[in-house]
């Protein structure tokens, strides 16, 4: 058995984790869009202010000489008000969170966004100890995201002012080590960087195929097990249209043997592999094989 607790799947040379941060709290309305609430409650029940409890989860994969986090979370630099409107609990810092795969945040060597929504980047600064100065997470990482994103991300578009934080991301830009993408990108051997558009412009997937085996972590444009029915769409696609073409290559990819996905919020964090058929979808746990 594996020494950590966290879901584990070894591709070729990379041993894969899913590092759960939530649970974290959103309108359920929101979450699936048109769909009417009869619906989606009986899958994930609301609470009293009809918050849907789910995931925020990111990739971590640890190489011989590399470890790239795909996604950052939230963070600790919320308010305490923040946090009660999300429901989050209170939060843990980087170092407690590596530790149990015996990782410090000096040993992130890339970090990748798959986009720079406030539960996406959030975790790639910190608070100095004297809270006035805001500083990067992750000191020895280059990190990499669509230069379309940093735009967007820069300068939102109508409507999407809450969703990026510049406080977020903008110290990256000052280290040097941000790399504002043009295109798919080969990150490493095994790690490709596909856009994917739809949840924003130039919103990216990240997979990771070795010897056989790949893990798919599609970030928003499949937030959940729940959304790959694709008529359960969330209220926060920009291109709902690019959104539903992304899906369908998640399901073309994800119905091949040895293809694993992992959800950024998924409410139950585990990889999954498909089941059932491309109209009825079914995401189910994987386990590793005893
Ligand atoms: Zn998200």
């Amino acid at each position: 058995m594996h020494p950590s607790p966290l879901p584990h799947v070894r591709v070729g040379r990379y041993d894969v984790y899913l590092l759960p941060e939530g649970p974290f709290r959103m309108d359920g309305g929101a979450v699936f869009g048109f769909i009417p609430r009869p619906q989606w409650e009986q899958k994930l029940p609301p609470d009293a202010q009809n918050r849907v409890a789910l995931g925020v989860n990111q990739l971590l994969i640890k190489g011989a000489d590399t470890v790239v986090l795909c996604d950052t979370g939230l963070g600790t630099k919320l308010t305490p008000r923040q946090r009660e409107v999300y429901g989050l609990a209170a939060p843990a810092p980087w170092a407690e969170r590596l530790a149990p795969l015996g990782l410090a945040p000096t040993d992130i060597t890339h970090v990748v966004f798959t986009h720079l929504h406030f539960d996406h980047a959030g975790g790639a600064t910190i608070l100095t100890d004297d809270g006035r100065e805001i500083r990067p997470a992750f000191p020895q990482a280059d990190h990499f995201v669509q230069a379309g994103e940093w735009e967007d991300a820069c300068l939102p578009p109508e409507g999407e002012t809450f969703a990026y934080q510049f406080q977020h991301f903008l110290p990256l830009y000052e280290t040097g080590r941000l790399h504002r993408l043009r295109g798919n990108r080969h990150l490493l051997p095994g790690i490709q960087l596909h856009i994917t558009g739809g949840h924003t412009r130039y919103h990216q997937e990240i997979r990771v195929s070795d010897e056989g085996r790949t893990v798919i972590f599609p970030g928003d444009v499949c937030p959940t097990p729940f959304h790959l029915e694709l008529t359960w769409r969330t209220s926060y696609d920009r291109f709902p249209l690019e959104t539903i073409a992304a899906r369908r290559r998640l399901l073309a990819k994800g119905f091949q043997p040895e293809v694993l996905i992992a959800f950024s919020h998924d409410p139950q964090p585990t990889f999954r592999r498909l089941t059932g058929s491309p109209d009825h979808p079914e995401a189910v746990a994987w386990h590793a094989p005893a």
